[in-house]
Parts: structure tokens; C-alpha cells; sequence
């Protein structure tokens, strides 16, 4: 069977598409610190993950859209957290604010569409008073990069604002003392889209008793707001194998804040 010459354009034109999406694939990875890329994988079709369904078919409630904050709303917004930052500095609400070095409130873009919300501090949190500052700090900047976005552009905040002694689990009456505090800055940021990291954060958003591995992968809601649950980047550090799932989980989140900023951009 011969060929013509507007069919074989055409499939040049295929395979140079096919090898392009790979070339960024790989390069996207990584960036992401994903070393290895499976043959299985190469082989797939390479296209943008499928919305969850039940996302698509319930629009987010924020309170506000992008076109009615005004060039006030990041002042504003900023304003409200520096008050709320002000209000629980002195929090000794639990006996963690007596072994604290620094209450670590949280730290991004007061108008950001994505807020991830982490566990607790570990010890560089707790001297530096940053969430996210340590090695597992530095592979959360890795993953919020791989997904386009700078780290100022997005909120990273803990479900706890002070180290619980040794790096332990935060215990229940420390998560439901603390949780109002989340909640707060929640509201007054309005994200798009939230990334609950590990199981503590998952559990507490989504008030569920499921384990992170069962959670991860889709979108759950926190009163509205879409939630993607994926795994904490300090569990990442012990279990790299796991960071091809974090990166699927991350690409979700991409895919749909552009899918939600280019409807916002050009209602029909
Ligand atoms: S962990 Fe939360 S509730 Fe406990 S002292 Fe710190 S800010 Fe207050």
C-alpha cells in the first residue's frame, strides 16, 4: 500500500506532537524530581486526566469570582489574615503553645486559587516560623513549580500552627482547638481549589476517618471548595516510589484550576 504524500504530512505531523507531549512530560517530571518514567507509561495516550464528573457537575461556590475582587480584595484579604495572625499569636489554647519556638500561621498569596493545607510544624518550621521550610518544604516548592505555579502565588498553611514536641502525631483535641484557626484563613482566602497533604490535613478537612491512600487521587469537597487529597512530601521523602502518584494527583489540580480560569476568562 502506498502512501500519499498529505498522509505521511499528516503522520509526521502526529508522531512530532507525540514526541513533544513526551519531551515535556519528561521534562515535567523531572523537575518534579521523578527519575524514572515507566515504558507503560510512554506508551499511553498522553492527554489531559479526565475531570472527575462529580466536579464537573457542581461549580464551585466560592463567595467571590476573580472579576468581582477589586483591586482592594488582596488588601483587604491580606489585612484579615494579618488581624487573625495578630489575634492568635499569644495562643495557648492547647499545651503546645507552651513548647512552641515560633507559632508558624501560614505564608502565600492572600488572593490564591490553590491553598495547600500540611499537618503541622516540623523543627525548621518551628525555628523559622514558615510552613514548609525544610527538605520536605523544598520538595512542595518542587511540586507547586512542576504544576506551573511559583510558591508565592499559592497559600501553604498546617492544620496546626504549633510543633507538636518530637515531630508526633497531632493529637484529636489539638486538631479540633487548632481547626479554627484554618478555618479562618480558609474564608478569607476564598481558594479555588484546596490540596490537603497526608492524612492528618485529609482527615480534618474532609472529617472522615479514611486513610490518605484511599482519599487520594479525586476531589472531595470542604464546604464547596473542591479538595484534592494527595500524599504529605515528608512521607515522599521515605517513599519516592510514591511521587509518580503524587505528580498524577498534582496534574488533576492543574488541569482543572486551567479548565476553571478559562471558563472564568470567557463565560458562554
Ligand atoms: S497548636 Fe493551635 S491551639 Fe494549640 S497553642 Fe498553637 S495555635 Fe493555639
Amino acid at each position: 500500500m502506498e502512501l500519499q504524500i498529505s498522509q505521511i504530512t499528516q503522520i509526521k505531523k502526529e508522531l512530532l506532537s507525540i514526541i513533544n507531549a513526551v519531551k515535556t512530560k519528561i521534562e515535567i517530571e523531572k523537575g518534579f524530581g521523578i527519575d524514572t518514567i515507566s515504558i507503560s507509561k510512554l506508551n499511553g495516550k498522553i492527554s489531559m486526566p479526565e475531570l472527575n464528573p462529580l466536579i464537573k457537575n457542581n461549580p464551585i461556590k466560592t463567595p467571590l469570582t476573580d472579576k468581582q475582587i477589586d483591586s482592594d480584595g488582596k488588601e483587604r484579604r491580606a489585612q484579615l489574615l494579618e488581624n487573625l495572625q495578630s489575634e492568635m499569636m499569644d495562643c495557648h489554647k492547647c499545651p503546645l503553645g507552651k513548647t512552641r519556638t515560633n507559632l508558624v500561621f501560614g505564608v502565600g498569596n492572600p488572593m490564591a486559587n490553590l491553598m495547600f493545607v500540611g499537618e503541622a510544624p516540623g523543627r525548621d518550621e518551628d525555628l523559622q516560623g514558615e510552613p514548609f521550610v525544610g527538605r520536605a518544604g523544598q520538595l512542595l516548592t518542587k511540586i507547586i513549580e512542576a504544576i506551573g505555579f511559583k510558591r508565592s502565588d499559592v497559600y501553604i498553611a498546617n492544620v496546626l500552627k504549633c510543633r507538636p514536641p518530637g515531630n508526633r502525631n497531632p493529637l484529636p483535641e489539638e486538631i479540633t482547638l487548632c481547626m479554627q484557626y484554618l478555618i479562618k484563613q480558609i474564608e478569607i482566602i476564598q481558594p479555588k481549589v484546596l490540596c490537603a497533604l497526608g492524612t492528618f490535613a485529609a482527615q480534618t478537612l474532609l472529617n472522615t476517618k479514611s486513610p490518605v491512600g484511599t482519599l487520594r487521587g479525586r476531589f472531595h469537597e470542604y464546604k464547596g471548595i473542591p479538595a484534592m487529597v494527595t500524599f504529605h512530601p515528608a512521607y515522599l521523602l521515605r517513599n519516592p516510589n510514591d511521587k509518580v502518584k503524587v505528580w498524577e494527583d498534582m496534574k488533576k489540580v492543574r488541569d482543572f484550576l486551567g479548565e476553571l480560569l478559562q471558563k472564568d476568562s470567557n463565560p458562554s
